[in-house]
């Protein structure tokens, strides 16, 4: 009895339409279990509720039904089927169903929409704009697979192939796709692994050459672009703006020829052939429309996540008063509100520098003595990302002077952490986003270094360094995969030629390709050693546990990964592994 008493706590009944229409009106998410009066409840997925209930249920967000398709007139269509449905309602609607006991995908979805909620709930995202779902059982779709049909728009999926990535095609290929009313919803640019190729080019399997095409397609960068049609049709482009008569021509052509297809409604080649007549077939493939939610999850995890929020980059500075005397204790208020510090640096500022950054105050009597102050000694130059960066920052600092500050937001950092030295607030932020874009390449110029995995590394460790680099907020700008004989293997260790231990290097990097890379960020050759951690895993795993060596490292010679010492070792392999890659990228190192 004790059992039964905790299912009926899990899972609320609802067994007529009154209570089904009450259960509509729960905050939040519920998860509901459409069952049979003949044979019940999904036993099988009771586990995974309890768990998620207890794991994600501390705001009371997430609740779970089981609903008798028999006695409630809304799941007319379920009645009389054996398969378990999974209906998930939100804010008074049914916006997602999946069909079959399919534990994985309902976890996923649940966290997914939890996550929605919550972010809405804290006025960090704007709640999407769902359709219901219609509540046929059609047997046509493919059981536990969700689709989109319940959201507002069709996506397509456009990858950008390695010769494309080489051949600089890529800006190319974007823009036509921007001209010719399609939108950019979601891009990445990575290494694709053999698993997401196989399955995003399933219908090519039987080719013969198909083993030969995910070697190819797994070699080198590509780019992944997830796309939708514009709603409303934007104002042709103004002819002046265009280069010349005949491009804007063709513009104008495009625009007016894609502009038919989406009056068209989802014309099913429309994109793709759209590529085709531009040439560019052979630098992507696309897949239109698509209605399988995989097919963007295998690349974009976080898709619908990612939809709703703005994430934005601003350089943040701390004057050189407030650094000096309250630095960690601001630090932890912007951890504690949600952005993440990207780099951080202290500089002392130029008279110029510190001219553009107190442009605001140029005219007050205290301009002079504010930039003496500012050029006296170290601020403390940030980088911080978060949804919406610049206008949360915006709020949590406050505005730019102590009084008006004490006035209207006593909460506000200014408020808080003024000091007697100055009637400015102490904390700066960048303007707009095209000021910070312009500030961090000021602040943090980008700087090449050159990173190796080595061959021992299986598939699936290379993807989660991949994944730790991108997260420090490194670029992948080239990358290539190369057997390293003892010809290509000098190009990368010629600092260690005369030791004893080269020759063991040597076979070891004959083992099988490595991956050769150009990481670029700014402090790019330290940021990516220490991203490593020391030569030696052993020591790594005492002294840098999180490092790539630490986590993936088997012995001194079997550590994983490679990095230049120093900017000089990084140039100097950059040239001879990327050749006329730093003619062409001048600007850094
Ligand atoms: P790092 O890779 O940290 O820059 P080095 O440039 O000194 O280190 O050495 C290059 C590579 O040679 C190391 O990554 C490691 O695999 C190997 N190595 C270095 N020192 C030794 C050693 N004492 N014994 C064996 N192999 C070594
Ligand atoms: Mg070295």
């Amino acid at each position: 009895m004790a059992g039964k008493k905790r299912e009926l706590q899990l899972q609320a009944v609802i067994d007529n339409q009154s209570l089904w229409d009450e259960m509509l009106q729960n905050k939040g998410l519920t998860v509901i279990d459409v069952y049979q009066a003949w044979c019940g409840p999904c036993k099988a997925m009771q586990t995974l509720f309890r768990k998620l209930k207890n794991e994600l249920n501390e705001d009371e967000m997430l609740h779970f039904a089981v609903a008798e398709a028999d006695s409630i007139v809304t799941l007319q269509p379920f009645r009389d089927k054996c398969e378990p449905v999974f209906l998930f309602s939100v804010n008074g609607k049914i916006i997602a169903k999946i069909k079959g006991a399919n534990a994985p995908l309902v976890n996923q979805k649940v966290i997914t929409l939890i996550n929605e909620e919550r972010k809405i709930a804290a006025g960090e995202m704007v709640r999407p704009q769902y359709h219901e779902v219609a509540l046929v059982d059609s047997d046509s779709e493919d059981a536990g697979e969700t689709c989109y049909e319940n959201v507002d728009e069709l996506y397509s999926i456009v990858i950008i192939n390695p010769d494309a990535v080489n051949a600089r095609k890529v800006l190319e290929i974007k823009d036509k796709i921007i001209n010719a009313q399609f939108v950019i919803e979601a891009e990445d640019k990575g290494l694709l692994t053999a698993e997401q190729v196989r399955y995003f080019y399933s219908q090519k399997a039987d080719e013969p050459d198909f083993e030969d095409f995910v070697s190819f397609m797994t070699s080198g960068l590509s780019y992944i672009l997830v796309i939708s049609q514009k709603k409303e049709q934007a104002p042709p482009q103004d002819e002046s703006e265009a280069n010349s008569e005949t491009e804007a021509r063709e513009t104008w052509d495009d625009q007016q020829e894609m502009a038919t297809c989406v009056g068209m409604k989802h014309k099913q080649d429309s994109l793709q052939e759209y590529m085709r007549r531009q040439h560019l077939s052979q630098f992507c493939d696309v897949e239109e429309n698509i209605t399988n939610t995989k097919l963007i999850d295998v690349f974009f995890p976080d898709f619908k996540i990612m939809k709703g929020i703005k994430l934005e980059k601003i350089l943040a500075l701390l004057r050189p008063d407030l650094f000096h005397e309250k630095k960690e204790d601001v630090l932890n208020i912007i951890q504690d509100e949600g952005f993440k510090i990207m780099m951080q640096r202290q500089i002392v500022l130029s008279e110029e520098e510190a001219q553009t950054l107190c442009k605001e105050y140029e005219n007050k009597d205290y301009f002079e003595n504010l930039i003496k102050n500012m050029t006296s000694g170290p601020s403390l130059a940030l980088v911080l990302l978060r949804d919406n960066c610049l206008m949360h920052w915006k709020q949590l600092i406050g505005p730019s002077t102590v009084e008006e500050a004490r006035e209207h937001l006593p909460e506000s950092l200014c408020t808080r952490f003024a000091m007697e030295s100055s009637p400015i607030n102490q904390l700066y932020g960048s303007d707009s986003l095209e000021a910070a874009e312009r500030e961090i390449q000021h602040f943090f110029p980008p700087q090449h270094t050159v990173a190796l995995i080595k061959p021992h590394v299986s598939p699936e460790q290379r993807e989660d360094i991949l994944k730790l680099i991108k997260e420090a907020g490194f670029d992948i700008t080239q990358v290539k995969e190369v057997l390293l004989t003892e010809d290509q293997a000098d190009k990368v260790y010629f600092k260690i030629k005369g030791k004893a231990f080269y020759k063991d290097v040597l076979e070891i990097l004959s083992e099988g390709p490595s991956l050769v890379m150009i990481l670029t960020k700014w402090n790019a050759v330290l940021d990516w050693r220490r991203l490593m951690g020391p030569t030696d895993p052993e020591e790594a795993r005492l002294l840098s546990p999180d490092s790539v060596r630490a986590q993936y490292g088997r012995s001194i010679l079997r550590n994983a990964v490679h990095g230049a010492s120093n900017t000089l070792e990084a140039m100097e392999t950059i040239n001879k592994m990327f050749e006329g890659f730093l003619a062409e990228n001048p600007e850094e190192n």
